[in-house]
């Protein structure tokens, strides 16, 4: 009992590592990792509830598009009047 225990904490510890290195690997913030502008946020309640701390984003210049690590700040004026794409 004890062996399987163990397995099974090692396996959990894997997951835990893989998944915080993947997490620290995306791009943060709104800005496009390849022009740096501004992208624009793809909403989709299923994704932004399930993982709250990542969102999608588009970006209109060069057309990359991906899961970027969400962060905290007021949006600015000319971001608030933008239009949201809905998924
Ligand atoms: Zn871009």
């Amino acid at each position: 009992m004890l062996v399987v225990l163990v397995l099974l904490a090692t396996v959990l510890l894997r997951v835990a590592i893989i998944t915080a290195v993947a997490y620290l690997l995306l791009p943060r913030g709104a800005a496009c990792p390849h022009c740096n502008i501004d992208m624009l946020a793809i909403r989709n309640r299923f994704f932004d509830l399930l993982v709250p701390a990542l969102q999608r984003r588009w970006c209109v210049e060069c057309g990359w598009n991906g899961i970027v690590r969400r962060m905290q700040r007021t949006p600015s004026r000319t971001e608030a009047r933008r239009p949201l794409i809905p998924s």
